[in-house]
C-alpha cells in the first residue's frame, strides 16, 4: 500500500456523483508497469461504505436518467466518442504502462471504445418493443423494454477499456445508471475513461467509479440490494462466486468467462494462412485474451509442416516493452501470472510434452516477460490442454480425423471460441454446427470480434448472455407488457 504520493505519479481517486473523492486516511494501492517494475501511480482502495455511497448516488440518479429521451442519452455517448478520439494516445499509453500490451493494440482498443459508443448511441434508436394481436375486442397489447436500475460493471485487466465500454454504454443507453469496478491492475486507465465521460457532461451520479480489490468491492456490489444488474467479465471461478452471491437479491447477472480455445487444422487447409492465424491468436496480447488460441488440433499428416511454419512465424515476433515501436509481444500482466505460466509449462513437460520453442522467461528483458512457447506431444486430457493458462503458450495436439479433432475441441469445460482451417465446404459447415462454442471462425484465428455481432461463450465460458451487439439489451432491460382496454 502506498500512502505517500509523489507529484509526478498518476493518482486515481473514486468518482461518485460527479466528483473525484477520497476520504481522510484513504488507503491507496499501487499500479506497477509489468515491463519495467516501475510505479505507474496509485489508486484509492474503496471501503464498503464508499461502495454503498456510490450505489446510493447511482440509485438516486436513476429516475432522472431513465426518463431522458433515448436520443438525449445517446448524445452523451457521441460526445464521449469524440473525446476518446482526442485523448486516445494518452489513454493507450497508460493502458500499455499498466498491463503491458503493445501500444498498437492499446490504440486499437480505444478505437473499439469509440466504435462501441457510436454503435450503442445508434442502437438507442432501435430499442423496439412489440405489439401483439389482442385476444379481446377493444383492447391493444404492447410490450416495451425497460431499464432495471443500477448496473454494476466488473471488468478484468486484459482489455481495460473496451470490455468496460460494452457494458457501460449498453447499460447507459438502455437507461440504467452505473457503478464500475475495474480490475486493480488497470485502475488508472479506468480513471481516464471516466474523466472522458465526465467531460462529455454525463449528469452527476449516472456513472460512478469504485476501485479496490474484487474481494471487497466486487463482493459488496454483488450483495447490494439496490444493484439490479451485475455485468461481469473475468475468470470462471469469480463468475461462479458472483452468481452465488447475487442470487439472494435475484439480480440479473451476465457472465463472460474463461476459455480454452482451439484451432482445428485439417489436412486440406492452406497451411500458411492457418499458421498466420494461429500465431496471431496465440501470442497477441501475450496470450492474455479470453479468445486466445491455446490449442492447435491438427490432422497428423500435416502436423510437421504446420508446426515448422508456426515456429518460423513465432520466432520472427519481437518481444519487449509495449511502448517501444516494433515490439509485438509485451510482458505478462504481473508476477503472479508469470508464475502461473511457468507452472503450466512445467506440468506439460511432466506429462510428456516436448517444448519446441520458448519454455522460459525472457530474463534479459527484466519485467515479467515469458517467451512465446510451443509444446508438442500434448494429449487431449493433459492439464495444459484442459485448463486456461492466460499466457503465451500453445499446445499442439494431433488427431486422426475431423471427427476426432472436433471431439477434442469440445472436450473441455469451456466453449468460447473455435476456429477451423479447411478448404472443405463439408467440414467447414459441420464445424460451424458441431463446435460447442459461442464463436466459430472458418479460416480465421480464434480471436476477433466485430461490432454488432453477439459475443460470448457456451458451457463454463458464460451463462448464455451476449455482449457487443443489441443482444446486450437482454441483460440491460426487462420486458413490460401493457394491456389497454379502449
Ligand atoms: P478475475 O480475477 O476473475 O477478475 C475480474 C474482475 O473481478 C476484476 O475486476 C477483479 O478485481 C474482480 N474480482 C476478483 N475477485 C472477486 C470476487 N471474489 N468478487 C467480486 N469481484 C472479484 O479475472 P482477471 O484475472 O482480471 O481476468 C482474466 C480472466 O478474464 C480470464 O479467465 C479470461 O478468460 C477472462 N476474460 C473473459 C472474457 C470474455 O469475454 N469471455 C474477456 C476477457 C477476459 P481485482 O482483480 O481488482 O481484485
Amino acid at each position: 500500500m502506498a500512502n505517500q504520493i509523489k507529484s509526478e505519479m498518476l493518482k486515481g481517486d473514486l468518482y461518485m456523483n460527479g466528483q473525484w473523492v477520497s476520504e481522510p486516511g484513504q488507503t491507496y494501492f499501487e499500479s506497477i508497469n509489468p515491463a519495467t517494475g516501475e510505479l505507474v501511480g496509485i489508486c484509492a482502495a474503496a471501503t464498503i461504505g464508499q461502495v454503498d455511497e456510490a450505489v446510493a448516488y447511482a440509485h438516486k440518479a436513476y429516475p432522472m436518467w431513465r426518463d431522458l429521451p433515448v436520443p438525449e442519452r445517446a448524445s452523451y455517448l457521441l460526445k464521449a466518442a469524440q473525446l476518446f478520439d482526442i485523448r486516445k494516445e494518452e489513454l493507450a499509453r497508460v493502458m500499455t504502462m499498466e498491463m503491458g500490451k503493445v501500444l498498437a493494440e492499446s490504440l486499437g482498443e480505444v478505437g473499439v471504445v469509440i466504435a462501441t459508443a457510436q454503435y450503442m448511441a445508434g442502437e438507442g434508436r432501435r430499442l423496439f418493443g412489440e405489439t401483439v394481436p389482442a385476444g379481446f375486442p377493444g383492447r391493444n397489447v404492447r410490450m416495451v423494454r425497460e431499464p432495471l436500475g443500477v448496473a454494476a460493471c466488473i471488468t478484468p485487466w486484459n482489455f481495460p477499456v473496451s470490455l468496460a465500454s460494452y457494458k457501460i454504454f449498453s447499460a447507459l443507453i438502455a437507461g440504467n445508471t452505473v457503478v464500475w469496478k475495474p480490475a486493480s491492475e488497470v485502475a488508472l486507465s479506468a480513471k481516464i475513461f471516466v474523466e472522458i465521460l465526465a467531460e462529455a457532461g454525463l449528469p452527476d451520479g449516472v456513472v460512478n467509479l469504485i476501485t479496490g480489490s474484487g474481494r471487497t468491492v466486487g463482493r459488496r456490489l454483488a450483495e447490494h440490494p439496490d444493484v439490479k444488474i451485475i455485468s461481469f467479465t473475468g475468470s470462471t471461478e469469480v463468475g461462479q462466486q458472483l452468481a452465488e452471491m447475487s442470487c439472494k437479491t435475484l439480480k440479473r447477472i451476465s457472465l463472460e468467462l474463461g476459455g480454452k480455445n482451439a484451432v482445428i487444422v485439417l489436412k486440406d487447409a492452406d497451411l500458411d494462412k492457418a499458421a498466420d492465424g494461429i500465431v496471431k491468436s496465440a501470442f497477441t496480447t501475450t496470450g492474455q485474451r479470453c479468445t486466445a488460441a491455446s490449442r492447435v488440433i491438427v490432422e497428423k499428416q500435416v502436423k510437421e509442416e504446420l508446426l515448422a511454419k508456426i515456429v518460423q512465424l513465432t520466432k520472427a515476433m519481437k518481444i519487449g516493452n509495449g511502448l517501444e515501436e516494433g515490439n509485438q509481444i509485451g510482458p505478462l500482466v504481473n508476477e503472479a501470472q508469470l508464475h502461473t505460466v511457468e507452472n503450466y509449462v512445467k506440468k506439460a513437460v511432466d506429462q510428456g510434452g516436448n517444448i519446441v520453442l520458448g519454455g522460459k522467461r525472457a530474463e534479459e528483458l527484466g519485467g515479467f516477460y515469458y517467451e512465446p512457447t510451443i509444446i508438442e506431444n500434448v494429449r487431449p486430457n493433459d492439464v495444459i490442454a484442459q485448463e486456461e493458462i492466460f499466457g503465451p503458450v500453445l499446445a499442439i495436439i494431433e488427431a486422426d480425423s475431423y471427427e476426432e479433432a472436433m471431439e477434442i475441441n469440445n472436450g473441455t469445460i469451456y466453449g468460447l471460441s473455435t476456429a477451423i482451417y479447411t478448404e472443405s465446404l463439408h467440414y467447414a459447415n459441420r464445424a460451424a454446427r458441431e463446435a460447442v462454442s459461442g464463436l466459430v471462425y472458418i479460416n480465421n484465428g480464434t480471436s476477433n470480434a466485430e461490432m454488432g455481432v453477439a459475443f460470448g461463450g457456451m458451457k463454463m465460458s458464460g451463462n448464455g448472455h451476449r455482449e457487443v451487439s443489441h443482444h446486450a439489451f437482454d441483460v440491460m432491460t426487462e420486458w413490460k407488457s401493457i394491456y389497454t382496454n379502449y
